[in-house]
């Protein structure tokens, strides 16, 4: 299952789903039913689980729009088989269970009475039982995932009882898949690993697929100024200029979704070279010093997630700066005014 909720992690969800499809991707997962109405206006014809269900009122949505929900709670299950009873139909439905991530999920203990309301609603029909993992990615706490799975298991066994036989189960996000084998069962729900990140999300050690990463963010020089030492640039003065420098704006800021923590701490690359921020990232602006590069000219490429002469920047990179995930970088970038392009070539993953 390709995991495409939150606009595929800022990728682009219609884009992705659709290139995803032609590659034979036949499940996609996303957050809600909104997200499931938009890929599918967007002509992705395969099934779509919303991982969160649905909200009230968003029934006729879910069936109108052949939309899987993922069940975790008897009121939902009820009004949507009431719903699918009015049409005369019957609506697969995955349920979650909650293992220990603590969100959303039937709690363990009301598993059995779950089974037995689900067992009664003729309407719906269970065709997968799911749980998410709580710490797949951190091998110190594999008891946890391990106790995890087993409770898994026995939700499966309590569902039997109910004569609730589901065709798919499937417990592994992309750290699940990678460090846990024994996760890997109906499907694995990758989302991270898709866009090639996981830098930050795999378990350290073990081996992992080759992950190349999706997206590439560039800006271009926009001025070039000398600025003699002892000048201070940027909002709140925080950088003094040490010597007689050239310093380039580049327009890019914390509103296209660079993070505001790389103020003074985070690089771009000009020209096959890394070059420093200086001073504070603002809305619109970062202001690099470009002083070690001969020829900087307005409209130089910038690359501020990306490859350019042998050099990366990851989004990891910029998440261990901003002390968060690869995952959170790549949604601000999508979220922002950040125009996308997307190129189809199998070996340019530039676009
Ligand atoms: C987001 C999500 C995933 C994907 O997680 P990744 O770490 O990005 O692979 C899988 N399953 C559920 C239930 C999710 O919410």
């Amino acid at each position: 299952m390709a995991i495409v909720k939150a606009d595929a992690y800022g990728h682009g969800a219609r884009e992705c789903s659709k290139r995803l499809e032609s590659e034979g991707v036949r499940w996609f997962g996303v957050a809600l039913p909104e997200e499931a109405l938009e890929i599918r206006e967007a002509g992705v014809k395969g099934r779509i689980l919303s991982l969160g269900g649905f909200w009230p009122g968003q029934e006729d949505l879910i069936l109108r729009e052949s939309i899987t929900p993922a069940i975790f709670d008897t009121d939902s299950a009820l009004r949507l088989n009431t719903a699918a009873a009015a049409r005369g139909i019957v609506c697969p439905v995955h349920i979650k269970v909650d293992t220990g991530m603590g969100r959303v999920g039937v709690p363990m203990e009301k598993v059995p009475a779950m089974a037995q309301a689900l067992s009664r609603m003729a309407n719906l029909s269970v065709e997968g039982i799911m749980t998410h993992f709580a710490a797949a990615d951190d091998p110190a706490q594999d008891d946890y995932t391990r106790l995890q799975t087993a409770r898994f298991d026995e939700s499966l066994r309590i569902f039997s009882d109910h004569s609730i036989f589901p065709q798919i189960i499937d417990l592994a996000n992309s750290p699940g898949a990678v460090a846990h084998a024994d996760a890997r069962r109906g499907f694995v729900r990758l989302g991270g690993i898709l866009y090639g990140l996981g830098g930050d999300v795999l378990p350290p050690g073990i081996p992992v697929p080759d992950l190349r990463p999706v997206m590439t963010i560039t800006s271009v020089v926009g001025l070039i100024k000398q600025v003699v030492s002892g000048e201070t640039l940027g909002y709140g003065r925080t950088f003094r200029t040490v010597r007689d420098s050239v310093i380039a704006t580049i327009p890019i800021g914390y509103a296209d979704g660079l993070p505001r923590s790389l103020s003074n701490r985070g690089e771009v690359i000009i020209r096959s070279q890394k070059v420093p921020i200086v001073g504070r990232v603002s809305m619109d602006w970062i202001i690099v010093d470009v002083t070690d590069i001969t020829g900087t000219q307005p409209g130089d490429e910038v690359v501020v997630v990306g490859q350019q002469g042998g050099l990366n920047i990851r989004a990891e990179d910029i998440a261990g700066i901003s002390d968060t995930i690869s995952y959170e970088i790549t949604c601000s970038f999508g979220r922002s005014r950040i125009p996308r392009s997307f190129s189809s070539t199998e070996d340019d993953n530039s676009g």
